[in-house]
């Protein structure tokens, strides 16, 4: 599971049975509306942030 986007409202999730589904703020675990599955959301929102910072650092094109 991942975070797509976020907005003002909260998260968009895709799960890894490729449902998206939109999970809030201040929530300890999302979970997927399809197949039920559910992950820490400390977890994917670390995952989503490390993803972000690395975008951000190839783009300035500073060292990691
Ligand atoms: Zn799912």
């Amino acid at each position: 599971m991942k975070i797509v986007k976020t907005d003002s409202s909260g998260y968009v999730l895709e799960c890894d049975c490729e449902r998206e589904f939109r999970g809030g703020r201040m929530r300890l675990t999302f979970e997927c509306t399809r197949c039920g599955r559910v992950a820490y959301a400390a977890e994917i929102i670390g995952d989503w942030l490390l993803s972000r910072r690395g975008t951000e650092a190839r783009l300035t094109g500073a060292p990691f």
